[in-house]
């Protein structure tokens, strides 16, 4: 038997380079290696009041790019969380299992505490809570996610040995953080400064349907500086960070081109950004095919989530009738 693993995103919208790289590139290996129960996370996007309209065609945009970066509903279980009334269910249970003081320390609720003082509703204290139900009620063993996610997996294991010693059972297992490198890859941002972001506006990233033509306008807009004035001097910030997405996405040889250039105080920033557009472009073109070849298939997108639904429920109904004989709720 596979190995579980489970991993959810959030429908926000159009995934960017980072998101791609960074993590579903991950999520398509683990289809083949492990059972892999992969979601749109529509339920908790609702604690930002997404408009209907909105969250229906971001549930489908994320899904369309899931496919499109190689995630195969044969090798895996693809599914909307609100296709799963059990998830719900058992968030009502769990709910009962979590206590305030420990949901009021969460770094990520302080952070949202501060971030958005007119909307600090319950769903986002309890968003740990939600993520824990995502992952215990498929019983999976590990999760792929980020370093800030790490404390969200360690309240997963606490809240699922609660339950365990609350009700005398040995039923739900831990599940541990997991990542298929100790350093995580981090796509740079193109304004010169970190991590690739949608937060830090629109012409900063590269999303996965961006057309060719936009593609180019935001790399040869991409932040950089006059050059460098002495042979093998380091590099800024900015200029490590051109270097960096090259890396991900050129030839070494292209790479190792524009470095001797660098060093040699010869190089012009324009021939490197035209580079980086055009090997960008093509890196991204097949997915990008597949984008427009999904959009316009709406049968096929319906039976993707109409069957993930399907087999996700199977797993989880089994999880919910299973925790209702145990805390002793019988249907009458
Ligand atoms: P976000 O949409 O920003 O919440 O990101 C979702 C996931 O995509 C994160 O948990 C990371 O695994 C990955 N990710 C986002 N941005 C980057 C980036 N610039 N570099 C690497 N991974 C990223």
């Amino acid at each position: 038997m596979r190995e579980i693993t489970v991993s959810g995103v959030r429908p926000t919208g159009k995934q960017h380079l980072g998101n791609y790289l960074g993590a579903v590139v991950n999520f398509v290996k683990m289809q083949d290696e492990y059972n892999g129960f992969f979601f749109i996370a529509d339920l908790h996007s609702l604690t930002t009041h997404p408009k209907a309209a909105d969250l229906q065609a971001n549930v489908r945009q994320t899904l369309i790019e899931y496919l499109a970066c190689g995630l195969d509903p044969d090798k895996c279980t693809l599914f909307a969380q609100s296709d799963l009334p059990q998830i719900s269910e058992l968030y009502l249970v769990f709910n009962m299992l979590a206590y305030l003081g420990e949901l009021e320390k969460v770094p990520t609720f302080k952070d949202k505490v501060r971030d958005q003082p007119n909307n600090v509703n319950a769903g986002l204290l309890t968003y740990p809570v939600l993520m824990a139900v995502d992952i215990l009620i498929h019983h999976a063993v590990k999760v792929p996610v980020g370093k800030d996610q790490m404390q969200h997996i360690e309240m997963t294991r606490n809240f699922g040995n609660r339950f365990n010693h609350i009700y005398g059972v040995a039923y739900f297992k831990e599940p541990f953080g997991f990542t298929y490198n100790d350093n995580p890859l981090s796509v740079p941002s193109l304004d010169g400064a970190g991590k690739m972001s949608k937060s830090k506006g629109e012409n900063t990233v590269i999303y996965l349907a961006d057309e060719p033509e936009v593609i180019r306008k935001k790399v040869m807009r991409a932040v950089s500086d006059s050059g460098p004035t002495e042979p093998n001097q380091a590099k800024p910030e900015m200029i490590q960070n051109l270097f960096d997405l090259m890396g991900l996405v050129s030839k070494a040889d292209t790479l190792k081109h524009f470095g001797e250039q660098y060093n040699g105080c010869t190089i012009r920033y324009g021939d490197m950004k035209k580079q980086l557009a055009e090997d960008m472009v093509n890196y991204l073109a097949p997915i990008r095919e597949k984008i427009k070849e999904l959009s316009s298939d709406q049968n096929y997108l319906n039976k993707v989530l109409r069957e993930g639904g399907e087999k996700a429920r199977i797993s989880a109904g089994k999880t919910v009738s299973e925790v209702r004989e145990i805390i002793g709720l019988k249907s009458h």
